[in-house]
């Protein structure tokens, strides 16, 4: 993805501490208090320009949204997004998913939300998909026993990749649609990046999946 870098992000964010949290880290097993409420706290890992995110939270009053995405220059967009919604439960985080595990304690998260993520189609790049497996065990130890992977991406060859990953991995894959907008799945947000590509035509793949098989 081309990114216009924005050298005042980084400020533009910290003006919004209701909004943006600038050092994650210190919440590490607490984000219940941050949100001030005990609902359950749903991450997008990725979340660009915050399109989804915030139609999520919107959508969702019940659940604590936090979108999770690791350049600021993007993230900044999804700040504008965020205030526009006027939620209280909603917050964004600049970080690499790699780090995940240094803001969130075990089982803190209850669905992760992955979208159009990049798809790395080069072979020694194979590691950075958000789908690897090891990013699959980062995943898994945030997630409680029954926490759930959504994933979608109009990237056939991702979504290959992701299902064999799933898979191998002994994941249960619990929907899976190969053309989601021509489905009968209700309620779906679309990001910026599906808006753009199911215009062009492109079918929507779309999986759910948990690591407990029970
Ligand atoms: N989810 C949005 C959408 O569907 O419109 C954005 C999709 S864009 C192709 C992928 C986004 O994921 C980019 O903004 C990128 O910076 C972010 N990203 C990629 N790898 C990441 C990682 N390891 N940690 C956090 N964000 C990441």
């Amino acid at each position: 993805m081309r990114v216009k870098h924005k050298p005042w992000a980084k400020d533009r964010l910290e003006e919004f501490p209701a909004i943006y949290i600038k050092n994650p880290e210190d919440f590490k097993g607490s984000w219940h208090e941050v949100f001030g409420n005990n609902n359950p706290i749903h991450i997008e890992i990725g979340s660009g320009k915050g399109q989804f995110i915030s139609g999520m939270a919107k959508a969702n009053p019940e659940i604590n949204y936090i979108g999770i995405e690791m350049i600021e220059s993007v993230l900044v967009s999804a700040l504008d997004k965020a205030i526009e919604a006027e939620v209280p439960n909603l917050r964004l985080v600049a970080r690499d998913a790699k780090m995940l595990e240094e803001s969130f304690e075990k089982g803190e998260i209850a669905q992760i939300y992955l979208n159009f993520s990049d798809p790395w189609p080069k072979k020694r790049h194979t590691k950075r998909r958000l789908t690897n497996p090891s990013f699959l065990t980062i995943y898994e130890r945030l997630l409680p026993k029954a926490g759930e992977i959504h994933f979608k991406t109009d990237n056939r060859s991702l979504f290959e990749y992701s299902l064999v990953a799933f898979s191998e991995y002994n994941m249960l894959l619990t929907f899976v649609s190969l053309d989601l907008h021509n489905s009968d799945y209700e309620g779906n947000i679309k990001t910026e990046y599906e808006e753009k590509f199911s215009a062009k035509g492109f079918p929507i793949y779309r999986l759910e999946a948990k690591f407990d098989r029970n």
